[in-house]
């Protein structure tokens, strides 16, 4: 490839089509409207708390190869601490139930045939019966191919597809979730292993990768915002960026690595999800000391996940359309008062903290948006698109969003 990509973007799917493309030598120039790159998985210093802390926290799993190979190109492989062997506890926090979900080494769960191994009150056929996941595809919800009530539905299926999808667990598209499955739990315990970023977001996925992008030539401009494609014979013949336009030239290819809707005002007849899904974080300082796991999946609570690292504990809500509505302070209280229930740690006083609301988490993956993810190519010759919402076959997710950069950068590096 002779000439110039011009990455429009520098969430993870720009960066990772970036440092694939630089990588192979390629001349890349990145534009990004913000002053700072990883969009939607990032970490900044918060005032509040007075500590760096991730804009929500974001778990990958050992068994997310496009995530290790990216870590591994970048040079940030042990940024990440991988928890092994993988164990995800629970807590109802109405009833006190603790139990802990501990996939099996290999492909075939055997240990679900003793009844202490499994989902309390849950039965091997509650779990034999999940399998009709597999043949359901991108078109059918899951409520149309799982039981969606009992106790596994309510302590294991329920917690964690919500936490995959982003959207009500029952009303869920079921083809991504099942190819979630399909690579991680169904591979057994090494695929499972909680990957948890050591010192946040940014120093994981972003810093690294714009050193590395540095170090290979490539130009990463900030606070350049694009306004708009110029479009002649069926190819985008210019950009027009808040600081001027830019000519693209017959051998340059653009990757449009922009949010659904941004791309969807950009490019002309684009068919992208239309509907989004809020995920709510807060971060609390912890006036105690460390708890024992990492994190802890909470059950008839809002709190849904609580993260625990260097003295902060955080909360994750998914598909919060409805909590994010409360102010941020009612919000607070809420998780706080949880958060001392599951700890223990009694009535102590509301810490530093802050809520943040991301309206826009990810687009809501129902049946219906899902099929709308567009393919990579588009109607423009020169024109590619990356990012969580286009067509991975994943949920909106680092790991599809890693794939989404790098299957753009491989298919310009093909040329
Ligand atoms: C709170 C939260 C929790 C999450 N939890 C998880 C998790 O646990 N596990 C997981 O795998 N995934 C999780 N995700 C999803 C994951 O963060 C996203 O899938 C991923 O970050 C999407 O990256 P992207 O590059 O596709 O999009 P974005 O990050 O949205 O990147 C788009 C970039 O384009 C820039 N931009 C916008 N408009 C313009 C313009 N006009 N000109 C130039 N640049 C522009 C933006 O500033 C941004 O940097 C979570 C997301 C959120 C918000």
């Amino acid at each position: 490839m002779s000439g110039t990509v011009h990455v429009l973007g520098a969430g993870l799917a720009g960066l990772s089509a970036a440092v694939k493309l630089a990588a192979a030598g390629t001349k890349v120039v990145v534009y990004e409207a913000a002053g700072h790159a990883g969009g939607r998985c990032r970490s900044f210093h918060d005032t509040e708390i007075d500590a760096a802390i991730d804009n929500g926290n974001h778990l990958v799993l050992s068994g997310n190869h496009a995530v290790m190979a990216y870590l591994d190109t970048i040079g940030a492989e042990d940024t990440l601490d991988v928890v092994g062997p993988a164990r995800f506890p629970f807590l109802d926090l109405q009833s006190g139930l603790r139990w802990t979900v501990e996939p099996d080494r290999g492909r075939i769960p055997w240990s679900l045939l003793s009844a202490s191994r499994r989902v309390p009150g849950a039965s091997l056929g509650d779990y034999l019966r999940c399998w009709r996941l597999a043949g359901a595809g991108d078109g059918k919800t899951i409520e149309s191919c799982m039981k969606t009530n009992g106790a596994l539905w309510d302590r294991f299926w329920a917690p964690i597809i919500i936490a995959v999808m982003n959207t009500d667990p029952a009303l869920s598209s079921a083809g991504p979730m099942w190819r979630v499955i399909k690579e991680t739990l169904a591979l057994g315990e090494a695929a499972c292993r909680p990957a948890i970023p050591k010192r946040g977001l940014s120093h994981s996925f972003v810093d690294p990768a714009l050193a590395f992008l540095r170090a290979q030539g490539a130009a990463v401009h900030f606070n350049e915002r694009i306004r708009g494609l110029g479009m002649t014979n069926g190819r985008i013949s210019s950009i027009e960026t808040s600081s001027g336009e830019v000519v693209v030239a017959s051998d340059d290819r653009i990757i449009s690595a922009l949010p659904a809707s941004v791309a969807a005002d950009l490019i002309p007849d684009l068919q992208a999800p239309d509907r989004f899904s809020a995920i709510v974080n807060g971060h609390f300082r912890l006036p105690v000391g460390h708890q024992e796991s990492p994190f802890l999946g909470l059950i008839n609570a809002t709190a849904e996940w609580l993260f625990v690292r260097d003295g902060i504990v955080s909360v994750t809500v998914s598909a919060a359309d409805d909590l994010a509505l409360q102010p941020a302070e009612q919000i607070a209280e809420t998780f706080w008062g949880e958060i001392c229930k599951a700890y223990d740690l009694g009535n102590l006083a509301l810490p530093a903290h802050r809520v943040i609301k991301e309206r826009r988490a990810t687009f809501l993956q129902t049946p219906d948006q899902i099929g709308r993810r567009p393919d990579c190519r588009t109607q423009w010759g020169n024109l590619f698109l990356a990012g969580d919402w286009t067509d991975t076959s994943l949920p909106a997710t680092i790991e599809g969003t890693l794939r989404s950069g790098f299957k753009a950068a491989a298919m310009i590096n093909a040329l």
